[in-house]
């Protein structure tokens, strides 16, 4: 059987990829440095621990796995953080990767795939934003995955290195079997912080932005469920080992929610309600986001069959009812 590293394989989606590798009949090397990660979330191959900015810790274990490909998800990925810290964004983000991408070569790995995000497309008025949207961040968060999507353009015009890029959207949802999920200290992201609001873990959620030229005042965005995300994934090793070359994808739906659609799918699944209080714009929120997915689906033969949102929060719902992992 064949090893993929999976850098922060530890983590909510990097987890999730290791469990689709390992249905498709890989043994995934979680690489992680737990330090947003969990030891525990690592249950389907070895865990690899290193630092993306310790490149002796990474050709260590590119060294002991030789593995067939790299999935590079290790990150740092709060917007807000990235507005107010942007040095760290770019140290940790781009350099981590810098040093991944130097390494994969050295080791003589072809095969690359990305996690990139549809910040690097920034604020671009409600349009469906597909591959070939020209990208301008509005966040370091996304600026930093874009340059990264750049050093991956480079390196492959050297005829180096061949890599997939995904563009996810929302990511939501938890493993439909139960054995993962989304823990995040601090957790941003609406939908569990609205369901920790739902079970009373916390007082309410409050709404970043009502007066947004959208149909209900609050942003839209297009949520995916994080096990249809990760088997994009291992459609897209395949694309790799198959030698079809370097491409990007999108991973969105399609659909667009607004934060009061989610919010009402939320009472329709846990039949509670979730407190809520207005509150103002959060700083780098674009108004829109959302994917147009036809190349993933048509090029790759990818199929989102749980990316509703009945499903996400009813996964993420039943997910938010277990006991945590822990330290
Ligand atoms: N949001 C919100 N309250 C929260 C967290 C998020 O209203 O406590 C909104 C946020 O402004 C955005 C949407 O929910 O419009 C999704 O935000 P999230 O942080 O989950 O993902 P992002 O779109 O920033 O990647």
């Amino acid at each position: 059987m064949q090893h993929v590293l999976v850098t922060g394989g530890a983590g909510y989606i990097g987890s999730h990829a290791c469990k689709a590798l390992a249905k498709a009949g890989f043994i995934p090397v979680a690489f992680d440095n737990l330090s947003t990660g969990w030891a525990e979330a690592v249950k389907y191959g070895p865990l690899a621990r290193g630092d993306l900015m310790d490149r002796a810790s990474i050709k260590a274990a590119l060294a002991q796995y030789k593995p067939v490909a790299v999935m590079h998800f290790a990150a740092l990925s709060l917007v807000g953080e990235s507005m107010t810290d942007p040095a760290k964004y770019w140290r940790v983000n781009v350099g981590g990767a810098l040093n991944l991408v130097e390494a994969t070569i050295a080791a003589g790995i072809r095969n690359f795939v990305f996690s990139s995000t549809c910040a690097t497309y920034g604020d671009q008025d409600g349009v469906v934003l597909t591959e070939d949207t020209p990208q301008y961040p509005i966040n370091a968060y996304g600026g930093s995955k874009r340059a990264i999507e750049d050093i991956l353009r480079d390196f492959g015009a050297t005829g180096a290195i061949d890599h997939v890029i995904f563009r996810y959207f929302n990511v939501a949802g938890a493993d439909p079997e139960g054995e993962l999920g989304e823990q995040h200290y601090p957790e941003t992201h609406l939908i569990p912080l609205m369901l920790d609001a739902v079970a009373g873990k916390r007082p309410a959620l409050t709404v970043f932005g009502t007066d947004y030229p959208t149909r209900d005042g609050t942003c839209v965005r297009d949520y995916v469920h994080v096990s249809d995300l990760v088997d994009a994934h291992v459609l897209g090793l395949s694309w790799l080992i198959g030698g079809k070359g370097s491409r990007s994808f999108n991973l969105g739906t399609g659909a667009g929610f607004t934060v009061r659609e989610v919010i009402d799918a939320s009472r329709a699944v846990t039949n509670r309600e979730v407190p809520v209080i207005p509150g103002a714009r959060r700083a780098g929120d674009a108004v829109a986001l959302v994917s147009g997915s036809e190349r993933a689906i048509g090029e790759l033969g990818w199929e989102p069959t749980r990316s509703t949102l009945r499903q996400m929060i009813g996964d993420a719902w039943a997910w938010a009812g277990k006991p945590p992992y822990q330290r």
